[in-house]
């Protein structure tokens, strides 16, 4: 079987950080990429807040750059998903795609989180035909159309915004009386003429067969419904951690995300390390994953040095 001396799992920032960290260091990395390569900012549009692009940088490219980068300086990244770990022993044996079994010294764990849904029947039967949880990857398919948007986070007030560039006009269903997002993203949709807000709003069904034609709403507070007649529903409702093939093998919190030593990338798991979203619910950006993808990659390296060092003590 194959031996890796650091495996790194997913292909976000934290998870390339982490690559090119261990690839310098000569740890030889070997990073399996997961379902969505380059994670969450391949489907994002405008990065204005990393440092060092005062003009900003579209989420794809910068991606492609940090793979690049991880990559010139030797990091195998091969397509796969890790679908399962066995930590009761070191070298940890990692299942990829339910067949391919590699051991590895170290795993660093960079899955990140993936969108939620609001769960009802209507929104996974029209998923992909009208309902979809990315504004930046579907949005041009409803340009000069009227759609929906549910969530008032920051993702919520991105996407919002992005979408009326392209569309006729935007309803942003926020369910609770205020905003969650930051008062520069909540001010922007505001002061956006053809979004509209509708607070305490939820929603009841998606309407249509094959497609979207309409949203059938519910005033929480009223228990009034209403209907809206638009042929996109965007969900924008925030992440869980993709974090389900750790259950029972590594300490998760309530939520899924993977309990760290404060200050530290370090697991419960002496070898295995947690970076970026799969850890973090406080921050999740994507320069503190980058950040923590170095730290793990820097930690990882200590550990193979401490572990060497005992074997020739
Ligand atoms: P958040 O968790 O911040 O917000 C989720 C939003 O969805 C909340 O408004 C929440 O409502 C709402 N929501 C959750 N479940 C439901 C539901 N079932 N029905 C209706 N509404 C629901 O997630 P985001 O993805 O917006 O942001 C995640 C993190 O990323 C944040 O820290 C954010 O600041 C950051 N971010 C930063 C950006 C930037 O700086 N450019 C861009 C995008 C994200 P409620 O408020 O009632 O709980």
């Amino acid at each position: 079987m194959e031996k890796i001396k650091c495996l790194i799992i997913g292909a976000g920032p934290a998870g390339y950080t982490a690559a090119i960290y261990a690839a310098r260091a000569e740890m030889k990395p070997v990073m399996y990429v997961g379902p969505q390569p380059g994670g969450q900012l391949m489907i994002t549009n405008d990065v204005e807040n990393f440092p060092g692009y005062p003009d900003g940088i579209m989420g794809p490219q910068m991606m492609e750059d940090i793979k690049k980068q991880a990559e010139r300086f030797g990091t195998d990244v091969r397509y796969g998903t890790a679908s399962d770990i066995d930590v009761s022993e070191r070298p940890f044996k990692v299942t990829i795609d339910g067949t391919t079994e590699v051991l590895a010294e170290t795993v660093i764990i960079a899955t990140g989180a993936s969108a939620k849904w609001l769960g009802i029947e209507s929104e996974q039967r029209l998923n992909g035909m009208g309902v979809s949880a990315c504004a930046v990857c579907d949005g041009f398919f409803f340009r000069g159309q009227e759609v929906a948007i549910v969530g008032a986070g920051d993702t919520a007030c991105e996407e919002a915004h992005y979408l009326s560039k392209l569309c006729k006009k935007v309803h942003m269903l926020v369910r609770r009386e205020e905003f969650r997002a930051s008062k520069i993203m909540q001010h922007r949709v505001e002061n956006t003429p053809n979004i509209q807000i509708h607070y305490s709003t939820e929603v009841d069904e998606v309407l249509g067969k094959d497609g979207v034609d309409g949203v059938r709403l519910k005033n929480n507070k009223t228990g009034v419904k209403s209907e809206i007649k638009v042929t996109g529903l965007f969900i924008a409702i925030g992440h869980e951690p993709n974090t389900k093939f750790l259950q029972g093998k590594v300490d998760l919190d309530e939520q899924g995300y993977i309990l760290t030593v404060p200050g530290t990338t370090t697991t419960n798991v002496p070898g295995l390390f947690a970076s970026g979203d799969a850890q973090d619910k406080i921050y999740r950006q994507a320069v503190t994953a980058a950040g923590s993808g170095c730290m793990a990659a820097l930690e990882a390296e200590r550990f193979l040095a401490s572990v060497e060092h005992e074997v020739h003590a």
